[in-house]
């Protein structure tokens, strides 16, 4: 994406300020003690590391973080980022966010985040192999990344190759480890990945998508008309998550992409929508969406936030829509697969004008859930559905016998795979993450509307019910 990250104006708060501000405006709506409303909100400790690595025969010195914001609940997750301007704060705000995420989709996890400051595509691979191995070392020795304390995962600039080596750097240093790969998820399954990992987190802001469309109250509170089929839709950022929920929406919701903004601008197709696929293939093959032959192309890619659409999918930076813009944007329903897309000023900008935002912490929160069934699998040492599929299938089969008998027709042939065939792994995951997503969604809009009149949004609403179990489990703890 683009690469100046914050590119909000100048006296707009940043990105850590505006989860602050937010944090502080759903608590007001809370009955929370000042000191523990304080201790929620603070970030635990927040490690630094800087490490020199001999590459390209001089001492390359990088700069790296991991900070943990909240143990009420351990291991505690979240994903490592590489980006040339990662910053404490940057890491401390994202890892807020996932003690939130966690807490609202009921994944028992405390909230954390690391950040390596470096572009990772000014390195080779096997260069990249040899830093991540050196910043994971600089963790695993501290306990920062561990099965039981502290389980990283992919983010921004990192993906199953990074975390493969982490997984095998910290088996390196625990030989005697069982449960070893438990340290990290979202690895390749050949080294203990689980399916569906790669796309959870698109995936999951398809099923959030989807549920939002099952409400005819948020729908008309969004003033869209029925159906997610043929809706408009922008999608900033074409990353894994951008490019997963655009795909799956072109693919199986009959939605129109009208225009992907990426790091060299944007691409616009309103009539009829631009291909997901072809786009990224086109990507791959040339660095950006410059020359794509089935859109318009135009280099401030910002402004194609702007555009007439029904919904918005930030999927990119933090910050990308503030005070100057946020009046402009048209979009009735903006999806946060991002993290933190929305400033605080923006945030009050879009709720006055009736915009419903999806937050982050719920909209992207498929990632962190299926990189916990990826822990539960590397600590049961199971693939799930192994031990029950065939069974399932035996007694489908009966059924269908006794149905058969009993009728003395034969059961529909067209049915009979789908009827008969047992969960795999993947549907399970599926399952497992669409349950997550409307369990959550449903918690969020019963607050949403029962507390609309007060001024509670679905973000607030996402708010005060993870602040509210973790405020539970702080006080189960006696703290
Ligand atoms: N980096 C992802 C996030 O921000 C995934 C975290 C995880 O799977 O632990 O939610």
């Amino acid at each position: 994406m683009q690469d100046t990250a914050h590119q909000s104006p100048k006296n707009e708060p940043s990105f850590r300020e505006s989860v602050d501000l937010m944090y502080e405006r759903a608590t007001g709506f809370m009955d929370i003690s000042p000191g523990l409303k304080q201790k929620i909100r603070v970030c635990n400790s927040t490690y630094t590391v800087r490490f020199g690595v001999k590459l390209r025969g001089e001492m390359q010195t990088f700069t790296g973080y991991r900070s943990v914001h909240s143990e009420h609940a351990e291991p505690v997750k979240g994903g490592i980022r590489y980006a040339p301007d990662v910053n404490q704060n940057e890491v401390e705000a994202l890892a807020a966010l996932m003690t939130y995420k966690c807490a609202l989709v009921e994944v028992p996890f405390g909230g954390s985040k690391g950040g390596l400051a470096i572009d990772p595509r000014k390195w080779e691979p096997d260069e990249l192999e040899r830093i991540t191995r050196r910043f994971a070392y600089e963790l695993i020795k501290r306990d920062l990344i561990n099965p039981s304390q502290n389980v990283p995962a992919p983010d921004m600039g990192t993906g199953e190759r990074e975390m493969a080596w982490i997984a095998d750097q910290y088996k390196r240093m625990h030989t005697t480890d069982i449960d070893s790969r438990a340290c990290v998820t979202g690895k390749p399954l050949a080294s203990g990945g689980i399916r569906g990992r790669v796309e959870a987190t698109g995936r999951g802001v398809q099923y959030a998508i989807r549920e939002f469309f099952r409400h005819p109250e948020d729908i008309a509170a969004a003033q869209l008309t029925p159906f997610l089929r043929g809706k408009k839709v922008v999608v900033q950022g074409l990353g894994n998550v951008g490019y997963h929920a655009a795909k799956f929406l072109q693919e199986e919701d009959d939605c129109q992409i009208v225009a992907v903004i990426e790091r060299d601008g944007a691409v616009i197709n309103e009539n009829g929508g631009l291909d997901i696929e072809i786009l990224k293939r086109h990507i791959a093959e040339t660095g950006g969406v410059a020359d794509f032959p089935h859109g318009q192309h135009i280099e401030d890619g910002a402004k194609a936030l702007e555009l007439d659409c029904d919904i918005l999918i930030p999927a990119a930076l933090e910050g990308v829509i503030h005070g100057e813009n946020a009046d402009r944007i048209k979009a009735r329903l903006i999806v946060e697969a991002a993290n933190g897309p929305v400033t605080a000023t923006a945030d009050k900008t879009l709720r006055d004008k009736g915009v419903v935002i999806i937050p982050d912490m719920y909209a992207n929160a498929g990632g962190v859930t299926v990189s916990y069934f990826e822990w539960v699998k590397n600590l049961s040492h199971i693939r799930f559905g192994r031990m029950q599929r065939r069974q399932e299938e035996a007694r489908q089969e009966l059924i269908i016998e006794a149905l058969e008998k009993m009728t003395g027709n034969a059961f529909p042939e067209e049915l009979r795979n789908a009827f008969v065939s047992g969960a795999d792994e993947l549907t399970l995951v599926r399952s497992g993450l669409d349950d997550t997503m409307r369990g959550a969604y449903g918690q969020m809009r019963e607050v949403w509307r029962r507390r609309a009149a007060e001024g509670v949004d679905l973000r607030t609403a996402a708010y005060l019910i993870a602040v509210d179990r973790v405020q539970q489990s702080y006080e189960s703890l006696g703290l």
